[in-house]
């Protein structure tokens, strides 16, 4: 089983209760942990075709669960790595999330991407690929933001590449040097253009931890994002809950994480919701800080088992 450190799914404020509106969730992004897509100089041979008795049986749930997984070595191998821990859903970069520049896709990766997907039943909804880490789409200095740009289109277009309907990345920032208002304003610009120069693919905004300069702590910044869009059936939104928590939404209780939803769906809309990362916090309540620490395991305050909070 591959390992993923913290777990990865998404999830409900409560699993045993249908959705009260119909959310198009998808994935989950947990671990960092083991997700590198550095492109090999030399290219891994591919993993053989998993063995369909050795693969966990995936548990049917309207609650599409999985990891962040690992790509190495190509994104086709991702799918293997999701259907081995018998991930519903499954999260991956789509090259290193740490370089400006990565090779282009293979045909040959594509075409066994596309093969697995119909392999191993994965429909390109229950996709969500995290884009690069440099990105930064609110910068007011053009040859950064038009630097940020072209490493954006650049994942969108291999999402198309690869038939994945879904992109989620991290608004950006003011970087100090100007407002939060024109910086929301640019990335609803950047998005725009990006629209008209994509076919299908959705840009899917993360919920940050809101610290210093970044955009995109606040539901109202993403709303005021959305507000700019022209298309809005191609924009959506991805709610990380250790991001949600050190912004300063309470999760701790049923009641909390029901009154942050409603706050969501009153600022935002639960239309807009494509997925959750499932993460606790090391860091306290409205720290706004972003230090993910693992579901699960001990968390000092978001879900912590032993003063009784309960998970979302
Ligand atoms: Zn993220
Ligand atoms: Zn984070």
């Amino acid at each position: 089983m591959a390992k993923t450190r913290s777990s990865t799914g998404i999830s409900n404020h409560s699993s045993s209760e249908p959705p009260t509106k119909k959310v198009k969730i998808t994935t989950l992004r947990m671990a960092e942990v083991g997700s590198s897509t550095r492109p090999a100089r030399k290219r891994q041979a591919a993993p053989e075709a998993l063995d369909d008795s050795d693969l966990p049986k995936r548990i049917s749930s309207a609650w599409k669960v999985g990891a962040h997984v690992s790509a190495a070595g190509g994104v086709e191998n991702a799918i293997l790595n999701a259907a081995k821990i018998g991930g519903n859903a499954f999260a991956l970069f789509l090259k290193s999330q740490r370089k400006w520049t990565s090779p282009p896709l293979t045909a040959e990766s594509i075409s066994s991407f596309k093969a697995r997907m119909e392999q191993y039943e994965y429909p390109s909804s229950l996709v969500l690929p995290h884009g690069s880490y440099l990105i930064n789409l609110g910068n007011i200095d053009v040859a950064k933001r038009e630097k940020s740009y072209e490493c954006f289109l650049d994942d969108l277009k291999r999402c198309e590449q690869l038939g994945l309907t879904l992109y989620n990345f991290h608004p950006g920032s003011t970087v100090g040097a100007t407002t939060t208002e024109k910086s929301i304003s640019l990335i609803a610009e950047c998005i725009n253009r990006a629209h008209k120069e994509t076919e299908m693919v959705t840009a899917v905004l993360e919920n940050m931890a809101g610290a210093g300069n970044v955009v995109g702590g606040d539901f109202a910044h993403l709303a005021a994002i959305i507000a700019q869009v022209e298309d809005k059936t191609r924009v959506g939104v991805c709610l990380d809950t250790c991001h949600m928590f050190a912004a300063g939404y309470d999760i701790r209780k049923k009641e909390d994480w029901d009154a942050t939803l409603k706050k969501f769906d009153d600022q935002i809309g639960l239309s807009y919701l494509r997925g959750m990362h499932l993460n606790d916090s090391k860091t306290p309540h409205n720290s706004k800080k972003d230090r993910h620490e693992s579901i699960g395991l001990y968390a000092p305050t978001f879900l912590d088992k032993r003063t009784g909070h309960s998970r979302p």
